[in-house]
């Protein structure tokens, strides 16, 4: 260990260092030897040691150029570990699932300044993953697990449940990294839904509508989605067009996305 370079902060370089906290995540990822994992930045592999063993097949997506030179060291001399050198949110996942004949699992303690565009990432691969267990800032997993009405709901939890089951595993306390990071961070599951409860004919449609909505919070969806859809279409949805995005489901969010988006195909 003592042969690495220090930690780089610009690449949000936390270590995990606790034994307890990093068997808890790796065990939550419920291995078998069928398995193909792929883990985003295994750092100096404290969750990578054990994936390794317990997996059929590990890929490693890691950007700093000295801990790809070790990673691919020794994935010379191990046949079931394939190191893609690569700025993870470039890498385009299906290289991985088109060689794999069943679900991926994706495992990553997220570098923290780019988690959210990650975490979007991932989700064009949704159809071909199993499962997620991420690490992230506490706050941002109670934002993606919560529901409407609270405070944290928002964007991230819209877009995310319509397409995910969210857990919020478990809490991690700065200690257990080196550096210690300066806030709490927590586990999170993503499980793809394979029935999606509530679809939407435009993705994009979906992302623009959502975030025109929380743009902002106090205002009202008359006011927020003007230009999208008329207080007239979104109480034709029964839709109060006098609330806040907010108090809205997924449902609700998915309705006023698919309207708009057959209002623009007649426009
Ligand atoms: N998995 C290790 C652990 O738990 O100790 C390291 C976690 S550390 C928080 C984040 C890791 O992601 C680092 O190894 C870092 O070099 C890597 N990383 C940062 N930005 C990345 C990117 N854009 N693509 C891939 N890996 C990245």
């Amino acid at each position: 260990m003592s042969s690495f370079a220090a930690p780089r902060k610009s690449l949000g370089q936390n270590f995990l260092q606790d034994p307890n906290i990093i068997n808890r995540i790796v065990a939550s990822l419920a291995l078998s030897e069928n398995d193909t994992v792929v883990e985003i930045g295994p750092g100096r592999g404290a969750l990578t040691e054990l994936i390794i063993p317990q997996a059929g097949q590990t890929h490693l997506i890691e950007f700093d150029r000295d801990l790809i030179e070790y990673w691919q060291n020794r994935a010379d001399t191990a046949d079931s570990l394939i190191v893609h050198g690569q700025d993870v949110l470039q890498f385009d996942m299906n290289e991985i699932t088109q060689s794999s004949n069943r679900k991926i699992k994706v495992i990553g303690n997220l570098p923290y300044n780019i988690s959210s565009p990650v975490l979007f990432h991932l989700m064009h691969y949704a159809d071909q993953i199993d499962s997620q267990i991420v690490m992230l800032q506490k706050e941002v997993v109670e934002r993606m697990a919560s529901g409407p009405g609270s405070k944290q709901y928002g964007r991230l939890s819209v877009m995310l449940q319509q397409r995910y089951t969210i857990e919020n595993l478990f809490k991690v306390p700065p200690t257990a990294f080196f550096p210690p990071p300066k806030v709490d961070s927590a586990i999170a599951r993503l499980t793809p839904l394979t029935n999606v409860a509530h679809p939407v004919d435009s993705q994009l449609d979906f992302e623009k509508l959502v975030k025109q909505a929380f743009s902002m919070r106090r205002k009202t969806l008359r006011n927020t989605l003007k230009g999208l859809l008329s207080s007239v279409q979104i109480e034709s949805l029964n839709i109060d067009p006098s609330a806040r995005a907010e108090t809205l489901s997924v449902e609700n969010f998915s309705a006023l996305t698919n309207l708009y988006t057959s209002n623009s195909a007649i426009a």
